[in-house]
C-alpha cells in the first residue's frame, strides 16, 4: 500500500533524525554536566627534539571519563561540538586547565616547561579568544613563550581571511603558533609564507609512509626545507617506528611525538612514571647517520 509504505519510510527517517538529534542533545547535556562534575582530564603525550632527544614540551590531549561510556577519545565528541558554541565553552576549560598544569609543573621542577594546546576552528577564530588567553596567562603567571596555539590546517585554509586576523592577534599575546595536521588539506605549500606561525606539524598519515613511499618522502623533505627557509619549526607527529625516527632525524626535522617516543598520559601517571618530575622523561637515544 502507496501511503502505508511512504509512512514507513517517513517514521524511518524521523527516527534516524530523531535519534542524531537526541545525541546531540544529549552529548550536548552531558558535556555541560561534565565541565560540572570536572570529567574531562588532559592528557599529556610528550614532545623531543630530533637531534639530540631532549624534551621539547608537551601537548594536550583531551579525554573524558565518561560515567557510563567509560573513556571517550577526542575523535567522538570534538567533531560534534564543534558545530556549536560549546566548543568554545570547553575550548576555555581546556586554556585554563593546561596552564594551571604549567603552574604546577613549575612549583615541582622549579623551571618552566611548554605545552601545545589544541583549538577548534570555531574557537580559534572567535574574536574573544585573544583577550581569553592573555588573562588566563596572567592569572597564572606564565610566560607566553611557553604555550604554543594549534590550528588545524584547514581552518586556516577555509577561513583565510579571518585566520590570518587571528593569527595576528593571537601571535601579538607572545604565544607560538602551530599548524596542525599539515598535509591533509587540499591546500599548497605556497600560502604557507603568508602565515605567521612558529611550527608546522606533519600529519601522522605522512609519517607513517616514511621509509616506504617516495612521493610522500619527497614532500615531506620539501616541506621541511621550505618551514626552515621561512624560519619555523617542523614537528612530526605519530612516531611509531625506528625507520621512521632515523628518516626523520636524517632529514632535518627539528621535533617529534608518537608511540614510539612516548604515549599521551594523565599527569598523574607522568609524574608517577619520573619521580615527581614533568621535564625528566626519558631522553630518546641519539641516533648518528
Ligand atoms: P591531533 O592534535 O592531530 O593529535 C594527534 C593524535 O594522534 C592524538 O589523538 C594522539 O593521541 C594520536 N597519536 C599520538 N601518537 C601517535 C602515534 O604514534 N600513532 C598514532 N596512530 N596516533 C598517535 P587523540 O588524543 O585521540 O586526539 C585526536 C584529535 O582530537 C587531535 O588530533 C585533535 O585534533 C583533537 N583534540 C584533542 N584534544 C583536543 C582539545 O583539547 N581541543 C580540541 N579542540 N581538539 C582536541
Ligand atoms: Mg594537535
Ligand atoms: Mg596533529
Ligand atoms: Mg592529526
Amino acid at each position: 500500500h502507496h501511503a502505508k509504505e511512504k509512512g514507513l519510510s517517513q517514521s524511518f527517517f524521523n527516527d534516524a533524525m530523531q535519534n542524531r538529534l537526541q545525541s546531540r542533545l544529549e552529548l550536548e547535556r552531558d558535556l555541560d554536566q561534565a565541565l560540572k562534575l570536572q570529567q574531562f582530564e588532559l592528557y599529556l603525550q610528550p614532545k623531543y627534539w630530533l637531534a639530540d632527544g631532549t624534551a621539547a614540551g608537551f601537548e594536550a590531549l583531551i579525554r573524558w571519563h565518561h560515567p557510563l561510556r567509560g573513556l571517550v577519545m577526542p575523535q567522538a565528541f570534538i567533531p560534534q561540538l564543534e558545530n556549536t558554541d560549546r566548543i568554545i565553552e570547553l575550548g576555555y576549560w581546556v586554556i585554563e586547565e593546561a596552564l594551571s598544569m604549567l603552574s604546577r609543573a613549575r612549583a615541582r621542577d622549579g623551571k618552566e616547561c611548554r605545552l601545545a594546546v589544541n583549538l577548534a576552528c570555531r574557537q580559534f577564530l572567535d574574536a574573544s579568544l585573544p583577550t581569553f588567553v592573555e588573562a588566563a596567562l596572567k592569572r597564572h603567571s606564565i610566560n607566553p613563550a611557553m604555550l604554543e596555539l594549534e590550528v588545524t590546517e584547514s581552518s586556516l585554509v577555509d577561513h583565510f581571511q579571518h585566520a590570518l586576523t587571528s593569527l595576528h592577534s593571537l601571535k601579538r599575546l607572545g604565544v607560538d603558533i602551530a599548524i596542525d595536521d599539515f598535509g591533509t588539506g587540499y591546500s599548497s605549500l605556497s600560502y604557507l609564507h603568508k602565515l605567521p606561525f612558529d611550527v608546522v606539524k606533519v600529519d601522522k598519515s605522512f609519517t607513517q609512509e616514511l621509509g616506504k613511499d617516495g612521493a610522500t618522502e619527497h614532500i615531506v623533505k620539501s616541506l621541511i626545507t621550505l618551514v626552515h627557509e621561512l624560519g619555523g619549526k617542523v614537528v612530526a607527529e605519530g612516531i611509531e617506528t625506528d625507520q621512521q625516527l632515523q628518516w626523520l632525524q636524517l632529514m632535518g626535522c627539528d621535533m617529534g611525538q608518537g608511540l614510539l617516543l612516548g604515549p599521551p598520559m594523565s599527569e598523574e601517571e607522568l609524574i608517577r612514571r619520573q619521580d615527581g618530575s614533568l621535564l625528566e622523561w626519558p631522553r630518546i637515544r641519539h641516533k648518528k647517520s
